[in-house]
């Protein structure tokens, strides 16, 4: 077999997660909540199930959920979506990301792609024979370089892929990241694809400057987002797609023979309760408390926490303590020390090293607590 991915190992999520489970570590890796999700919306997929909606669903989608999503970011983004023709449901965000990539791109398109970056991003552009534009976020602030942007745009760039808030590192875009966005892709045919999966983590009064606010930049846009991160439900696996009509009607080819539809009494039960706004909207003060409260704790050890605005996650600078190689230093640290991190150089293709650990804080406190005082000891 012709490998079309040769280059590719296994996902660090599934590596490092394994390696947790192996040393009893507190992960810290994977991103993931280890509270329960709402009792609420647990007992609506039990009725969904029970009143029979076990087939199919349409697939683009359950008709009532598409038209909850549509109400949901008209009033949040003040944005006219049509729920028939601009939304798919998906079978969560990152296979938002990858039909949306399949839909565009030919053999040999660029796209451009921010590091660190999540890590299916490069290889969802390589799948498609195209070619990933590496873009270094500067360590420590992450900011995106416009200026390098727009020097490195061929004749052959595709697309940009964005993701606020930003995995790894919870930076955030501003408006004026967006400004220069737009500036940069006025008068070209180029797509973007924005990962907003962690819309509603935003922390310190910030605004989430989705695509959606900008109907300049979504009239080309692929906007993806997942219920999964917003319900503390990431083993649900179900997201959708917000993009314009015509965009949509060719993701929908690649998505009705790729998986069809998505599960449908989930599907169900997330169109009662996406009406209920206060459980989204309480969700950043909620998160915001849990990284401040891990920054406080982390305050005590060697580590240095770099500016995280938003997400799941914060990186944390771990040269105080090592000058081993990420990957080496977040191993250790797991059979060692029983925490697990995310070694930050897997998000970049050359394996970059800032000696930067990711570490999610979406977990109970005492949970966080335990972590910190046994990264206290590290030596
Ligand atoms: N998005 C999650 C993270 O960054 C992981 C998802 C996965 O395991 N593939 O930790």
């Amino acid at each position: 077999l012709t490998s079309k991915l040769p280059n590719v190992g296994t996902t660090v999520f599934t590596t490092m997660s394994q390696l947790a489970l192996e040393h009893n570590a507190i992960n810290l890796g994977q991103g993931f909540p280890d509270f329960p999700m709402s009792e609420e919306l647990t007992a609506l997929v039990c009725k969904a199930m029970r009143d029979g909606f076990n087939q199919y669903s349409h697939m683009n989608g359950v008709p009532s959920l598409r038209d909850g999503i549509a109400e949901k970011v008209s009033a949040l983004y003040k944005t006219n979506i049509h729920p028939n023709e601009q939304i798919t449901v998906t079978p969560g965000g990152t296979y938002a990301i990858y039909t949306a990539l399949t839909t565009i791109l030919q053999p040999g398109d660029e796209v451009i792609v921010f590091e660190p970056a999540y890590d299916s991003y490069i290889p969802n552009i390589e799948v498609n024979g195209a070619v990933p534009v590496r873009i270094s976020l500067q360590y420590p602030d992450y900011a995106i370089p416009w200026q390098t942007v727009k020097e490195r745009l061929t004749a052959k760039t595709k697309a940009i892929i964005i993701n606020s808030p930003h995995n790894p590192t919870g930076v955030v875009l501003s408006a004026n990241d967006i400004q220069q966005l737009k500036n940069l892709v006025e008068g070209t045919g180029i797509f973007i694809i924005s990962d907003e999966v962690y819309e509603h983590l935003v922390f310190d009064g910030l605004q989430h400057e989705s695509i959606l606010r900008y109907p300049e930049l979504l009239a080309r846009s692929f906007v993806c987002f997942s219920f999964g991160k917003t319900y503390h439900c990431t083993g649900w696996k179900i997201g959708y797609c917000i993009a314009p009509s015509a965009l949509m009607k060719e993701f929908r080819k690649v998505h009705q023979f790729n998986c069809f539809s998505t599960d449908t009494p989930k599907q169900i039960a997330l169109a009662t309760y996406i009406h209920n706004k206060d459980a989204y909207l309480s969700l950043a003060a909620f998160i915001q408390k849990k990284r401040d409260y891990f920054k406080e704790l982390m305050s005590g050890t060697l580590f240095r926490p770099l500016t995280s605005h938003g997400s799941y996650f914060q990186c944390y600078d771990y040269s105080a303590v090592s000058n081993e190689k990420d990957i080496d230093f977040a191993t250790r640290i797991t059979k060692e020390y029983g925490v697990t991190a995310i070694p930050v150089s897997v998000f970049y293709k050359d394996g970059e090293d800032n000696k930067v650990v990711r570490f999610c804080f979406a977990k109970q406190e005492e949970t966080l607590r335990l972590a910190a005082e046994r990264l206290r000891n590290i030596k």
